[in-house]
């Protein structure tokens, strides 16, 4: 009987491996299949594995380390013993039968583009809320405009200053004043991130992790995101899990990379919601940068910032 996984049956060379011992797969091998082999371990070990390994189709190093990662896990510890005591980082007869038992226990489970389309009702209700938020902030100036008084002490403008460093009339160490252009501005990103995904038939793809670790990346060029096998549930070296709350704010910022081309500087614009300088960021970067828009979202959504979703050191699910 031949493989049985979606990902790897049919494939000649990995079947060919199943059943023939100088058919392993080892440093040195490209092709399709050491592609299907790098999916595997993304998908079941959450393997970091080098980009331009991944996008060559090439068993390098850091896929060797994948391997020897996968067959040392004391769940499995796969060692035959006819001739060795340890683990290798080769792929031989006993690593693809294991690679294919656990990819057919593991392929009902949506992962990527389908977990993403799963993800969709969250994550358009975010951008809902947010687009809420700040129709309702556009109410709250036409009131004070005209004279009326009304507490600014409100979740909307609590988020309005702290992801996008925008405040009523006054400019201060924590934000400029808020114009009517950034309404505007801030407001169309959101109206173009929910086509992104009204649009998801096309613009939701399935591709490569960009950089280690990486669960999506959206294209603006290409008008797509990209999703890896690391969109799902999965957990964190540093214990921490990622779950659809989480998914939902990773859809926004990647949704954001593809209707604002400004939004990739990773020294001005691409701030994530974890790194210190999102809370001093200027709000003219802010405008840009896609983790504002997640973050925001969230906030607005929960009436609250605390902890926030994404991917970083404070993700929660
Ligand atoms: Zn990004």
């Amino acid at each position: 009987m031949g493989l049985q996984s979606s990902l790897f049956r049919g494939d000649p060379t990995l079947e060919a491996c199943a059943v023939s011992d100088p058919a392993h797969i080892m440093l040195g091998a490209v092709g399709d299949h050491v592609s299907k082999i790098q999916t595997a371990l993304i998908r079941l070990d959450s393997a970091t594995i080098d980009p331009g390994e991944l996008a060559a189709k090439r068993y390098g190093p850091s896929t060797a380390a994948a391997v020897l990662a996968y067959k040392k896990n004391p769940r499995r510890n796969i060692i035959n013993r006819s001739y060795q005591t340890q683990a290798d980082n080769i792929v031989g007869r006993m690593t693809i039968a294991a690679l294919d038992r656990e990819l057919v226990g593991n392929q009902s489970r949506p992962l990527a583009k389908d977990l993403a389309v799963l993800d969709k009702p969250l994550t358009e209700g975010l951008i809902r809320n947010a687009l809420k938020a700040l129709n309702d902030i556009e109410k709250d100036i036409r009131i004070l405009e005209s004279g009326a008084s009304l507490s600014l002490g409100t979740p909307r403008w609590d988020a309005l200053q702290k992801h996008f460093h925008l405040q009523f009339q006054i400019s201060s160490s924590l934000g400029r004043a808020l114009t009517k252009d950034d309404l505007t501005f801030i407001k169309r990103n959101y109206q173009e991130a929910a086509n992104v995904l009204n649009n998801s038939a096309f613009s939701f793809d399935n591709g490569p992790p960009v950089k280690p670790g990486s669960a999506a990346s959206g294209s603006f060029d290409q008008k797509k995101i990209f999703f890896s096998p690391l969109y799902k549930d999965f957990d964190t070296p540093d214990g921490k899990q990622i779950g659809p709350n989480s998914r939902a704010a990773i859809v926004i910022h990647e949704s954001i990379h593809l209707v604002d081309n400004l939004s990739g500087d990773d020294t001005k614009t691409h701030i994530s919601e974890f790194d210190p300088r999102y809370e001093t960021m200027s709000a003219d970067n802010a405008r840009h940068n896609p983790s504002s828009y997640a973050t925001f979202a969230w906030h607005v959504t929960r009436g609250h910032d605390q902890s926030r979703f994404g991917l970083g050191p404070a993700r929660g699910m």
